[in-house]
């Protein structure tokens, strides 16, 4: 083959140009492969002679209308054969197989059998005729299953059978068998179902698809070594610098990795022969070829090439594939080599994919038996028993077996199994559904709303899609990154903060402008959080608080307690521990801010609801179980989310917020003496009338007071109210009087605003975002237009009353990219969002700030 310009007539419309330093080309135009080789052409690498058409070249092909094919084939050595592969504008985005070998046919074979020998030159005229058999004239794959000769008696019925088929001999013009394989793949980019995937690929409706016409470097035959393989500097899985690939001998195209077994390592390698030992000529100079492209294509490519009698060709350069790790070790080393500047390190990096480092996650090789789907509510993966029940959880967990808790649902109730399992899986509940939250504040890999599985509680037995039945104590594992159930125990691979994650996040810090705080209500949440760079807590539940198993019965004698004074009896137990939870977060914080949120779930959440319980519990408080059972009833709401909770507590049962309040104000004077002095936010929940806030306001004030006098010592405190109800939102400048910052309680205003129940959306969740009904679940990214306006609304007024008002959003949206942009659109002060999201939200905000600063074009 040459590399000379051709002699011959050449393509010259800019829709169908050979690929030269100057051809006007652009991946818009003529898609990433195109673009990709004429940088390699300009770089002088050794890239064979290659035409490019462009998308309205290739959509026109689609319609019937063939550019000059003849004058194509002319442009290239009388005795070339040519490749066509797919050019879109995105690689990701797939594309139609690539064909080899076009212009194979009986005169070909005569001459190059000469060449390379009659066995390789029939092996290659055969894959030929099969491949455009079934590719190209779509004829039934079948057809060849009778053809157990090789050699030429194969070649010889291939074509037999190909004319039998297609009623008319194998074409023989390699011009005609050009133009049906530029219609075949022009009319594969445009058919429906290659639409749907790359549309599911994030492709738009209407992406173009580009093809590359190559001479081909045999890679067969020849007195030289001859073959083909790929090469990339890093590894894929951990992106670390490492040549890797493989190459074989007499191979075409990706051949090398197709046939590991026979195929040679590229390096020196204990395990076997190399490429290195075989021609290290050519390795050396596929390996320089490779650092001028990383160095100024900017990326770690992979590229595809050939030895042709040792001389190396090279047929084209992708991008590496890369597992996260690998993306964001690959980004940092660009930026610390110097090749790339750091904010477009972070440019490069996916958000989204940062929670996988975070986490155990299946390998991607390993084999999934795949038992049922639901949603993918918390990252992560883990394997384990299944148990079915809060108590079979805490008891496997001291035998230090681990299991996976299945529940129809969580309930709060359940927090202690929930501690106890590796990862949760239920049957109802959607993004904010109670496993949901508590299982990605805890880290816990967590599938919900897996509705298609059957989960038979009383005979313990989950039974998958598919039919299969397992029972307590078979192993499953959890795919909280892909919503999935898989039997048996899969390979997993191991969560990494490596040095490359904390300098990539070290330069988000540098580039972002909005705050990231964290959702925590635990010491250990609050460890992690401030691990992940948390500026504080944005969001601290304290009902979660309550469920230790030593404040369960206070808790409960607090409910059950028929005088004010009984009440306070009981909550005077709790005061103490409440304090001492308090000055835990506080100190771990160290003066960061620390937003408490006072009580506000149903009381009969606390109430136990099995028949066993409920006698336990007339035993602890010493009732009769009837006296129980009906005050648990009695307390039982139609519509819980909507009944007595949250501020409604604090304004009918105030005991519990003014012994909240005092816990919040005496850990911050104990914190503050022998730390970083605290101001503690104190955040009233689904508030939606201000009368509700000057109410409290008055009763925290004094509960301060009387802090203050008692202890003779100072402090100050900062009231909010958590804007999560539509109204909160319409009135926040009335509201805001009396608030020092409104905190948008997405998840609450998200179930509110659509009338949709956050623990029943999983049933039909998925059916309405396949059938485009909702775009995205909106209780994962905000529904900018609906909730979004309420939210607008909510923020204008507010600033409207108060100006100097802190802003921010704690619904789990705040840790969804997508729902960051549009809080940082408005001006928020922070985002909040669970521990384990903050590192996402943090590189998010950066991006945002960098699209802002540099424009789209980063
Ligand atoms: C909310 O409603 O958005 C919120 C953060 O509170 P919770 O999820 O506890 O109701
Ligand atoms: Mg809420």
């Amino acid at each position: 083959m040459t590399h000379a310009a051709p002699q011959k007539p050449a393509p010259d419309s800019p829709d169908v140009t050979i690929i030269t330093a100057t051809s006007p080309m652009t991946p818009s135009s003529h898609g990433g492969r195109a673009k990709c080789l004429q940088r390699l052409v300009r770089l002088d690498l050794p890239v064979p002679h290659t035409v490019a058409l462009s998308f309205d070249a290739v959509h026109r092909i689609a319609a019937g209308e063939m550019p000059d094919v003849d004058a194509m084939v002319r442009s290239f050595p009388e005795t070339a054969l040519l490749c066509v592969r797919p050019s879109s504008e995105d690689p990701d985005w797939g594309g139609p197989g690539a064909i080899l070998n076009i212009g194979m046919n009986d005169a070909r074979f005569v001459e190059l059998s000469d060449r390379i020998g009659a066995e390789a030159a029939a092996s290659l005229y055969l894959r030929f005729v099969q491949g455009y058999a079934v590719h190209v004239a779509r004829l039934d794959p079948d057809m060849f299953d009778d053809i157990e000769e090789v050699g030429q008696t194969g070649l010889s019925a291939a074509l037999a059978a190909y004319e039998e088929e297609a009623e008319e001999p194998f074409p023989q013009d390699p011009a005609e068998q050009l133009r049906e394989v530029l219609r075949s793949m022009a009319r594969a980019w445009e058919g429906t179902t290659a639409r749907l995937l790359r549309q599911a690929r994030g492709a738009p409706a209407d992406a173009g698809l580009g093809l590359v016409v190559q001479e081909m470097a045999l890679g067969l035959g020849g007195k030289g070594e001859c073959g083909s393989g790929v090469l990339q500097l890093v590894d894929s899985v951990t992106g670390l610098r490492q040549i890797t690939g493989r190459y074989l001998s007499q191979s075409q195209g990706r051949e090398a990795l197709e046939r590991k077994g026979q195929s040679l390592y590229l390096t020196r390698d204990p395990r076997g022969p190399s490429l290195e030992e075989l021609a290290p000529e050519a390795f050396e100079a596929l390996k320089a070829h490779a650092e001028v492209m990383r160095r100024r294509l900017r990326a770690e490519m992979q590229i595809e090439f050939t030895l042709e009698n040792g001389h190396v060709h090279i047929l084209d350069g992708v991008r590496v594939a890369r597992s996260p790790r690998a993306a964001v070790r690959i980004a940092v080393r660009l930026a610390e080599d110097g090749i790339i500047p750091p904010q477009e390190a972070l440019m490069r990096v996916d958000p989204h994919s940062l929670s996988e480092l975070l986490h155990r996650q299946v390998a991607p090789d390993a084999p999934r038996d795949v038992i049922g789907m639901g949603i993918a509510a918390s990252p992560g993966a883990a394997t384990g028993k299944i148990v079915f029940s809060a108590n079979e959880a805490q008891a496997s967990a001291a035998r230090d077996e681990p299991c996976i808790l299945v529940r129809r649902e969580t309930a709060p109730e359940d927090i202690r199994g929930m501690h106890a399992a590796v990862a949760v899986l239920t049957e109802r509940g959607g993004m904010t559904s109670h496993a949901a939250v508590i299982g990605r504040g805890l880290g816990l890999p967590c599938v919900v709303g897996a509705a298609r599985m059957k989960f038979n509680m009383r005979r313990k037995q989950l039974v998958a899609e598919d039919g299969r039945t397992f029972r307590a104590g078979d192993v499953i594992t959890i795919d909280g990154t892909h919503g999935a159930v898989l039997a048996g125990a899969p390979e997993m691979i191991e969560p990494v903060l490596d040095d490359s994650f904390q300098t990539l996040m070290t330069w988000a810090d540098e580039a972002r402008d909005i705050a990231v705080r964290a959702n925590a209500d635990t010491p250990a949440d609050a460890a992690t959080a401030r691990n992940f760079a948390a500026e504080g807590i944005g969001l601290c539940r304290t009902e979660h608080m309550f469920f230790e198993e030593d404040r369960l019965t206070p808790m409960r004698e607090m409910i059950f307690a028929d005088s004010p004074q009984d009440r306070e009896a009981a909550l005077a137990m709790l005061l103490p521990m409440q304090r001492k939870d308090f000055t835990e977060l506080f100190r771990i914080m160290e003066g960061l801010p620390v937003c408490i949120r006072l009580f506000d779930p149903p009381l009969h959440e606390f109430l136990p609801t099995s028949r066993a319980g409920q006698r336990d519990l007339a035993e602890a408080l010493d009732l009769p179980v009837s006296d129980v059972t009906r005050r648990v009833e009695a307390m039982g709401e139609y519509n819980p989310m909507l009944g007595m909770r949250g501020v409604r507590l604090g304004i009918t049962v105030p005991e519990i917020y003014d012994m909240q309040a005092r816990a919040i104000f005496e850990a911050t004077l104990d914190a503050s003496r022998d730390g970083a002095p605290v101001v503690p936010e104190i955040m009233l929940p689904l508030v939606s009338a201000k009368r509700e806030v000057e109410i409290l306001r008055t009763r925290i004030d004094a509960v301060a007071a009387a802090v203050r006098a008692e202890r003779g010592a100072e402090f100050t405190y900062r009231l909010g109210v958590m804007a999560e109800t539509p109204r909160a939102c319409l009135r926040a400048d009335e509201i805001a009087q009396h608030a020092h910052f409104l905190s948008f309680g997405t998840n609450d205003l998200t179930q509110m605003t659509y009338g949709l129940s956050r623990d029943d959306a999983g049933r039909f969740m998925s059916a309405y975002v396949q059938q485009g009904v909702f775009s995205e679940d909106p209780f994962h990214v905000l529904d900018v237009d609906g909730v979004g306006e309420l939210v607008a609304i909510g923020v204008a007024r507010g600033r409207q009353a108060r100006r100097d008002i802190t802003l921010s959003i704690c619904g789990e949206h705040g840790g969804n990219p997508e729902s960051i942009q549009f809080c940082r659109a408005l001006g928020m002060t922070y985002v909040s969002c669970s521990p384990f999201r903050v590192p996402v939200a943090r590189l998010a905000a950066a991006q945002l700030a960098i699209r802002d600063r540099l424009g789209e074009n980063v």
